[in-house]
């Protein structure tokens, strides 16, 4: 079946000798999942995971054990004093949000000090006319970026743009839909020691989303306040259906909780709908899985770079994201790629996505994820804005097998029609 799916005897060779050229990478993502998998198993045996945690609780969701249960073992995972981790935060841009709005007060600046951030957070931030009831700049709070100088962090106008209203520190760990490296865990670990040095009191968040156990520690590890991220990306390990997380100091934690519920109630209530098992199923899940995605980034990068495209990261750069950035140069191979990935999906293989205005960003996004969570991008899923360079991001991936074949046959289907 192999063979009558991927007819082409060149692509299959070039796969071959991809695989064979990747092992020695391939090996050293299996050391860290292997280091993920021992921390996250520690955690559960600490917390005594029990098949009651598993039941559905209702109504104020008072006494939800599994609930608890869950927070701890984030906690312990991702090294923070407290975690928030609940189904009823609708996304990672939730998540940031229930931060951003939970730590600032009115006169408070929000400083980002890689770049500007992620396309959803401009309507949340105000940047953006249309998003702002309710934004960050209706309420006062003002925000300021330090554009990135050759890539990196440009800590001297950090330095500068350090004010008394500054308040919080806003540092993205990957690259979203930008073209630059994501930053690892030693290269945060620097941002966060320059940050305290010059004001110990600055909260530093970091938006973790895609980072987690692509390395053997979180931000939280190496000083961050705060991390966030969802639960349809990496720590949900394919099996949440919804959901986000906040992990770090408690007070803080605390505070983003009584954004989510209201002040007085906290993390206190939350019915956790039945969610538990698939929650802790899945972050038991994660470390494998996201190895999984890690391999299919590798593979898709080394394969691309074969066809000729640039890519970022290149395959054997160290990897702190399951994010595969390549320049596909026209609409057309975009297109092309995104279509022939939602083919190749095991849901909705038969509908063909198209570019949309989606809710929250500023170009028209054309979007692949035939997942079995709606959206859910530690599935295969392949995305990008409509602008130029017309870069093409491709995460996740359930099995390695599932993002090896996806991928061949999105190239198989470009080579065709003579896209490549
Ligand atoms: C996915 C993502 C977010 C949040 O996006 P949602 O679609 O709201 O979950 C924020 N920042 C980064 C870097 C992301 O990759």
């Amino acid at each position: 079946m192999y063979q009558k799916l991927i007819y082409r005897n060149d692509l299959r060779s070039l796969a071959s000798q991809v695989e064979e050229k990747a092992k020695a990478v391939f090996s050293d993502i299996a050391k860290v999942v292997e280091n993920n998998q021992a921390k996250v198993l520690a955690a559960f045996r600490e917390a005594q995971v029990s098949d009651y945690h598993f039941a559905s609780s209702t109504g104020y969701g008072h006494n939800d054990r599994g609930r608890d249960v869950i927070e701890h073992i984030y906690a312990r995972v991702f090294e923070g004093e407290a975690a928030l981790v609940r189904p009823h935060i609708v996304s990672g841009t939730h998540a940031i949000a229930l931060v951003l709005f939970g730590v600032l007060r009115p006169g408070d600046e929000l400083l980002y000090i890689t770049g500007a951030p992620y396309d959803t957070l401009e309507e949340v931030i105000g940047i953006r006319e249309e998003g702002r009831y309710g934004s960050l700049a209706e309420w006062g709070v003002t925000y300021d970026y330090v554009p990135l100088k050759d890539d990196r962090v440009d800590f001297e106008t950090v330095a500068k743009k350090i004010k008394p209203s500054t308040k919080l520190i806003g540092i993205q760990r990957s690259s979203g839909y930008a073209w630059r490296p994501s930053y690892s865990i030693k290269e945060i670990e620097e941002m966060i020691a320059f940050i305290k040095k010059i004001k110990p009191e600055l909260i530093v968040f970091v938006d973790n989303c895609y980072g987690e156990f692509t390395e053997e520690r979180e931000p939280t590890a190496v000083g961050a306040d705060l991390i966030v991220g969802s639960l349809i990306k990496n720590p949900g390990g394919g099996l949440a259906h919804s959901g986000g997380y906040i992990v770090g100091k408690a007070d803080l934690v605390a505070q983003a909780a009584c954004r989510l519920t209201a002040p007085g109630i906290g993390a206190e209530q939350g019915a956790m709908l039945g969610m538990n098992r698939h929650i802790l199923q899945g972050f038991f899940l994660a470390p494998h899985v996201v190895g999984e995605a890690l391999k299919g980034a590798v593979f898709a990068a080394l394969l691309f770079e074969k066809l000729g495209l640039e890519t970022l990261p290149k395959w054997n750069a160290k990897r702190t994201d399951i994010i595969q950035a390549f320049r596909l140069g026209t609409k057309e191979r975009l297109i092309s790629f995104c279509q022939s990935i939602q083919a190749a999906s095991p849901v909705d293989s038969h509908v063909r996505p198209e570019p949309w205005a989606m809710p929250g960003y500023a170009d028209p996004v054309i979007m692949a994820a035939g997942t079995f969570v709606q959206g859910a991008s530690l599935e295969l899923s392949a995305d990008g804005p409509l602008r130029e360079p017309y870069i093409g991001f491709l995460q996740g991936g359930l099995t390695y097998e599932h993002a090896k074949l996806a991928i061949l046959l999105a190239v198989q289907t470009m080579m065709e029609k003579q896209l490549l």
